[in-house]
């Protein structure tokens, strides 16, 4: 299961807080007695919308993460561990736990790792 890198914790689903523009068609008529107006709504259409932060559900920190990635992490291909917990091999590789990790990203000490297959299949050939 997918751990958040700053409270440590497994989790199994992320909260994300998100936006949208739609456009909201009403009636007005006039209310009891005509002292005011009243709205109802006909229908509400989104025709714009986007995602601003995509959070640990527990701590509610922002993961280094973007909206296309929210599924590889919630599959455990894609992993956020904190710089302190890997051991860096180079640039591009890094060992988590005894297992070898590309390092795709890196965003104030968290580090962003997917695992490192093509790595592995070249160390074996040679
Ligand atoms: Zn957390």
């Amino acid at each position: 299961m997918p751990r958040c890198p700053f409270c440590n914790k497994e989790i199994n689903e992320l909260y994300v807080q998100g936006w949208e523009c739609a456009v909201t068609r009403y009636y007005v008529h006039l209310g009891e007695g005509g002292k005011w107006l009243e709205w109802e709504q006909r229908d509400c259409e989104a025709y714009d919308s986007g995602v601003d932060h995509i959070c640990c559900p527990l701590c509610e920190r922002a993961l280094p993460i973007g909206e296309s990635e929210m599924e590889d992490f919630l599959k455990g291909e894609l992993l956020l561990v904190r710089r302190e917990e890997v051991e860096i091999i180079d640039e591009e590789c890094a060992t988590y736990n005894g297992k070898t990790y590309e390092i795709e990203d890196e965003t104030d000490e968290i580090l962003c790792l997917r695992p490192a297959r093509t790595v592995q299949a070249k160390l074996s050939v040679s």
